[in-house]
């Protein structure tokens, strides 16, 4: 990739809502082309209508593989290319391992793991053609490990194994894979949460703290991914300043 995000063809995972939407509105004013998809439709709708530059609305669940396939292939289709796949749908269903609902265990791991995993594979062959990049939205939960969180940490550990493998596999080919370790962002993340007990602390923990925004983290993505084609930044970790 040159510097310039201009007419570059990016697609976004889960940006129907937080830091996915959020960067896809800030690549779209940097002039990407930007396909965001999701779940939810009306919210997609609502950041069509905000997004300054061309951008195609996806119907897409990241633990279903074909719908992660016909993402990638309807970007292509009205684009011509992709030049880079921002892999952000994620769910934080945090709780004590002990009595756990293994739904949410399953629910996480297909989601964020390996919903990310289908999502560079069907995406690699075109980033591969365009010496694109890959962004992998990871979190401090996949650097360091932490009570109530053993499997969202688990899922998060895992996009960085699997990042460094492809990483290898790609970079002489040019290709650029950018993990960013986001720490506490304001968004509905916890919200989904379904202990009481937990939900209540994570509520706590954005109280007593300047939480960090979408756009704090849209800045990192864009700032990785303006670099010059021979800098390749692999790793950002990037916390509020409050949060110890
Ligand atoms: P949000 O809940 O605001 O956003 C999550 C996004 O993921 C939504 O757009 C949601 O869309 C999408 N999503 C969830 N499940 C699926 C699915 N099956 N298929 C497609 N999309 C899906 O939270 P954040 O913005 O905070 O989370 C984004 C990423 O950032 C996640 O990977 C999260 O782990 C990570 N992160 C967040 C941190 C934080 O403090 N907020 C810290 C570190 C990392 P929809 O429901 O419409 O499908």
């Amino acid at each position: 990739m040159s510097n310039a995000l201009d007419g570059k063809v990016v697609l976004v995972t889960g940006a129907s809502s937080g830091i996915g939407q959020g960067t896809a509105l800030a690549l779209s004013k940097a002039g990407a082309r930007v396909a965001v998809g999701a779940r939810r439709a009306d919210r997609l709708k609502s950041l069509t209508q905000d997004a300054p530059g061309e951008i195609l609305a996806l119907d897409l669940d990241v633990t279903d593989r074909q719908s992660v396939q016909n993402a990638v292939t309807a970007t292509v289709d009205r684009f011509g290319s992709l030049d880079v796949l921002v892999n952000n749908a994620g769910v934080m269903l945090s709780g004590p391992i002990l009595g756990a609902d293994l739904t949410e265990w399953t629910r996480m791991v297909e989601t964020n793991l390996l919903g990310s995993m289908y999502a560079v594979h069907a995406a690699l062959p075109h980033l591969l053609a365009a010496k694109g990049a890959v962004v992998q939205i990871s979190s401090t939960s996949g650097r360091t490990a932490s009570a109530a969180s053993a499997v969202y940490g688990a899922t998060k550990f895992g996009i960085t194994a699997f990042s460094e493998a492809l990483r290898q596999e790609v970079t002489a080919e040019g290709v650029r894979v950018i993990v960013i370790e986001p720490g506490f962002v304001d968004t509905e993340l916890a919200s989904h949460i379904s202990d009481p007990a937990i939900q209540a602390m994570a509520k706590s923990m954005a109280e007593s703290m300047r939480t960090l925004q979408p756009e704090d983290i849209a800045s990192a993505v864009l700032y990785a991914l303006t670099q010059p084609e021979h800098v390749a930044v692999n790793e950002i970790l990037i916390r509020p300043t409050d949060q110890t």
